[in-house]
């Protein structure tokens, strides 16, 4: 564990959070400001600092997250309709916590991908 880390301070129950899955390796929580009605971040408990980092230290527990995000999806009805599953790494993707996390959302059409600039 972090101790500087915000979602680990969440695995380790310091912060609390409105979890909606949990598995060994994995945690899943609804965002504190969510961009769509559904809007659930998705983690493993170690502590990497984004999706490279994680597959590259521990390519099972990876997997576990992607698994986490499937059952969470299926879990809040995004499967019919669909959902995205978004993973920011570094200063381009504007990631801002940097302890690995998929945003699973869904819950209305999302628009398109990327806003252009
Ligand atoms: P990212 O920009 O990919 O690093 O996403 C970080 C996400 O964490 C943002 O969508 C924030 O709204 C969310 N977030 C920040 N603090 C918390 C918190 N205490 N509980 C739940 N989500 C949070
Ligand atoms: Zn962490």
């Amino acid at each position: 564990m972090d101790n500087d880390c915000l979602f680990c301070r969440i695995v380790a129950g310091e912060i609390p959070a409105a979890v909606v899955h949990e598995t060994e390796t994995t945690l899943a929580f609804r965002d504190i400001d969510p961009k769509a009605p559904v809007h659930v971040l998705v983690i493993p408990k170690a502590h990497h600092t984004d999706v490279v980092a994680l597959v590259l230290a521990d390519p099972a527990a990876a997997a576990d997250v992607l698994g986490a995000a499937a059952a969470v999806a299926e879990a809040e009805g995004l499967r019919g309709d669909g959902f995205r599953l978004i993973f920011n790494n570094g200063g381009y993707a504007g990631q801002e916590v940097f302890h690995a996390h998929g945003h699973v959302l869904g819950g209305r059409p999302l628009g398109p991908m990327l806003a252009r600039s």
